[in-house]
């Protein structure tokens, strides 16, 4: 099945490894620590090589010794991965919903695509952002990821293409089902 498109083909929902994705940034799902975890973090960490979490280590120790709050972003190389950059953000934990959870999904989102603006890049691709292990409803994540980029996308005009990389068919379905 053809991947399915939207905003005059700008959003682009496939199924797949983030990790096998050639774009100019892939998004990490990381944790504040930034020092790897499960899910989508291991596996970029796995396919990237060493190199990631020594850049991560940096950051760390110049700019966030505390470690990256929910909501913000930040970069480092893609090491051996064909993605040229890593976009690492922090989603929020689900307490709920009444945690502010909404605004910082909305912040990883949009922060990541501001500094992919700020690089000049022409293409990233994200994971589906604290809905695995950090328990965000799926169907709730779909409204306001796509609610996001839609109004960035009227904005900006980089980056030019934005994937959304479920990791099954299943969850690519959930998405545009639900925002139809
Ligand atoms: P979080 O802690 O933000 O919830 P997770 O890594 O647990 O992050 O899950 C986020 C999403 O990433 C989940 O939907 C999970 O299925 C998906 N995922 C895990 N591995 C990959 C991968 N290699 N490529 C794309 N998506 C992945």
């Amino acid at each position: 099945m053809a991947p399915e498109s939207f905003f005059n083909g700008r959003l682009i929902i496939e199924t797949g490894d983030i990790t096998k994705k050639k774009v100019d940034a892939i998004v990490n799902a990381a944790n504040s620590s930034l020092m790897g975890g499960g899910g989508v973090d291991g596996a970029i960490h796995r396919a990237g090589g060493p190199a990631i979490l020594a850049e991560c280590k940096n950051i760390r120790k110049k700019t966030y010794p505390d470690g990256l709050p929910a909501g913000e972003a930040v970069y480092t190389k893609g090491g051996n991965l064909p993605a040229r950059y890593i976009i690492h953000t922090v989603g929020p934990v689900w307490h709920g919903g009444a945690k502010g959870e909404k605004e910082l999904l909305r912040n990883a989102y949009f922060n990541s695509l501001s500094l992919a603006k700020e690089l000049k890049l022409m293409s990233i691709a994200f994971p589906a952002i604290s809905t695995g292990v950090y328990g965000y409803p799926k169907e709730e994540a779909a409204g306001i990821v796509y609610k996001v980029i839609h109004d960035f996308i009227k904005k900006n005009s980089l980056p030019e293409k934005i994937y959304l990389i479920f990791f099954n068919k299943g969850d690519a379905d959930i998405f545009t089902e639900t925002i139809q």
